[in-house]
């Protein structure tokens, strides 16, 4: 537990929510911090924050960020988030990363990666959701979007890790969902599986510098060729193939303005409003079904059973359908 945990518990809920509607940092993180909480009294303390922050409308763009170690993520985060800033705009910057805990190396552990942005006011680092369950970490990942919001965020970035479910959690609470790339490293695809490219409305490939160009361009084709052979995006949207290079700013302003131009087309067609809509629904089915696995494994009575069946199936003396329905009807 940090100090900030302690501290937090003991803090007056009405303090919290002026706090974070003032836009004050301090009372962001704490407010995440308690919405991250499994502590029974904090939950119960985050029901009633979330309900005060629902009645705000906020007008943001969330924008999810994902690609595989190394690929340039920081990087293009600190580049494109201090353009923003530059251009007045307040930016929360998040990250997602299931398959690691915070101790340990998660995507944007090390602010210093993100120099700039780690020291401009008109920014907000936050690193890492983790946890075990998916449900768990997109309702924590919404909860922190939504208090950003509420504190005058007007992006939210939403990073992850671009290595197999991730980003399925990541695309699930945001409007624009960004792929970085890179050109002549390996097979086609970079272990980036297909499934990933057919979530992004936009491919980037980045380090498209120095004597890395020629490839970035042939990456670009090469890319450009697949896309039609996906299934169509869901907003109706031609997806972007572009080359970037996060260390000397090149492309970046290019993708912002793309970025716009997806806002402007889906607020007209209704696709914006209705994806979160979506979002919202889906979000409320995945919390339950998170709720009722969270009451079901921590009855008390309910462990030995798992262990006694668990042993019976392992022996092969009862069928896995039986040991179910046997824990239901107990
Ligand atoms: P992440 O793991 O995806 O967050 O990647 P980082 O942002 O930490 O970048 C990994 C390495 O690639 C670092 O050494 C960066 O300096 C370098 N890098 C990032 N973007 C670029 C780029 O556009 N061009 C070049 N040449 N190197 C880059």
């Amino acid at each position: 537990m940090d100090s900030t945990y302690q501290r937090m518990s003991d803090l007056q809920l009405p303090d919290l929510i002026q706090g974070i509607l003032n836009g004050e940092r301090a009372f962001l993180s704490r407010g995440i911090t308690l919405v991250e909480s499994k502590k029974a009294e904090d939950q119960r303390l985050s029901a009633q924050l979330m309900d005060q922050m629902i009645q705000k409308k906020p007008e943001s763009l969330r924008i999810g960020i994902t690609g595989v170690p190394g690929v340039g993520k920081s990087t293009f985060i600190d580049a494109f988030g201090t353009m923003l800033t530059g251009m007045g705009k307040k930016v929360a910057v998040l990250s997602v990363d299931p398959s690691s805990n915070r101790s340990k190396g998660s995507i944007l552990g090390d602010k210093t990666r993100m120099e700039h942005l780690s020291k401009d006011p008109n920014a907000f680092i936050r690193p890492s959701a983790s946890g075990n369950s998916l449900g768990g970490i997109t309702s924590k990942t919404r909860e922190a979007i939504l208090l950003c919001e509420v504190a005058g965020f007007d992006v939210v970035i939403v990073a992850t890790v671009g290595v197999g479910q991730n980003e399925a959690v990541v695309k699930e609470v945001v409007d624009y969902f960004l792929l970085l790339m890179l050109a002549g490293s390996g097979d086609e695809l970079q272990g980036i599986k297909r499934g990933i490219m057919e979530m992004a409305d936009h491919i980037l490939i980045n380090k498209a510098d120095q004597g890395n160009v020629k490839a970035a361009k042939q990456a670009q084709k090469n890319y450009e060729n697949i896309m039609p052979l996906l299934p169509p995006n869901e907003a109706d949207w031609k997806v972007p193939v572009d080359l970037c290079s996060a260390i000397e700013k090149m492309g970046i302003e290019n993708a912002w303005e793309d970025i716009k131009k997806y806002k402007e087309k889906t607020c007209q067609t209704g696709w914006f409003m209705e994806n979160r809509k979506r979002q919202l629904l889906k979000w409320f089915h995945r919390r339950i079904q998170s709720k009722l696995e969270e009451n079901f494994y921590t009855r008390p009575d309910i462990k030995d059973e798992i262990r006694k069946k668990e042993a019976l199936i392992s022996a092969q003396k009862i069928s896995v359908r039986k040991a179910v329905d046997g824990l239901f009807n107990a």
